[in-house]
């Protein structure tokens, strides 16, 4: 009778030992790449808070203290996530609240950390996409509290991008693709802002869909688009029916964009696809 043999054999004859031993590297390498992702998101509330006061150049030289009480911090009180759950969101010294947009990046950012690891492994372009959505993060934060989008931000996001560009050897149709979306999405919000009179569109938001399209590319900026809108859409006609809002009530639209750009990012091919399938 002939042997049966299993694809998950190792060398030494036992069954689904790489199997476990891939599933358990998978969830160990999680684990450090989630943890890291938590400490660069509370560097990134720092960079935000500093970047808001325009005090940026202090980041590497003065410790964080609390906006309320002006106490310096210490490292007790910074640790991603658990600070804040141990604290119970209150400063330590003045039990004044802590802000949630501390825990809300922090998280936010592990997870994109781990999708960015999960999609394109530890590569070059782990480390440009792990800039470019630090940076993103960063505008969508300071669109929702400032309503406006830096363009120290947006350019530093595409000197990131070039550089990128130049490092990977991009083909010639990538950097004529790219650009081609960035002219499609700057002449697009262009075009709602002159109809609406300056009052449908922020400046910003023409900058930022730019920028999207070099990020993204065709056809992924015809959907960021889309779907900027539809996030839109979900956010704000709940509030309109609840008579929270009103229809002249300006609200940032960045922030959707920048989601709808991460949506892409990562569930383009899936998204694209479904897409082809419907119509
Ligand atoms: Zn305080």
């Amino acid at each position: 009778m002939e042997r049966i043999t299993f694809q998950f054999q190792d060398d030494k004859g036992n069954l689904f030992g790489n199997w476990k031993l891939e599933i358990g590297n998978l969830i160990f390498m999680s684990i450090i790449i989630f943890t890291i992702g938590l400490f660069f998101g509370s560097f990134l509330n720092s960079f935000i808070w500093r970047y808001r006061k325009n005090i940026l150049e202090t980041i590497w030289t003065d410790r964080s203290i609390c906006p309320h009480c002006g106490h310096v911090l210490s490292a007790n009180d910074l640790v991603p996530l658990f600070s804040f759950l141990v604290l119970g969101g209150k400063c330590r010294y003045c039990k004044q609240p802590i802000s949630w947009q501390y825990p809300l990046v922090e998280l936010f950012f592990a997870l994109l950390t781990w999708l960015i690891y999960w999609k394109f492994g530890l590569e070059v372009t782990f480390v440009y996409y792990l800039v470019i959505g630090f940076l993103l993060t960063a505008l969508l934060v300071i669109d929702v509290w400032d309503g406006i989008l830096p363009n120290g931000l947006i350019v530093i996001s595409m000197f990131f991008w070039f550089l990128y560009m130049i490092v990977s050897r991009a083909h010639y149709y990538d950097w004529t693709n790219m650009v081609a979306a960035a002219l499609l999405g700057f002449g697009f919000f262009t075009a709602i802002w002159l109809i609406t009179l300056g009052k449908g569109m922020g400046v910003g938001d023409i900058k930022l869909a730019l920028l999207l399209g070099l990020l993204a590319g065709v056809p992924s900026i015809y959907y960021i688009v889309f779907f900027s809108f539809i996030l839109g859409a979900i956010y704000v006609l709940p509030l309109l029916f609840l008579g929270k809002t009103k229809w002249k009530n300006p609200i940032p639209f960045g922030p959707f964009m920048i989601l709808a750009y991460f949506l892409m990012l990562f569930l383009g091919t899936e998204i694209q696809l479904a897409f082809l399938r419907i119509f």
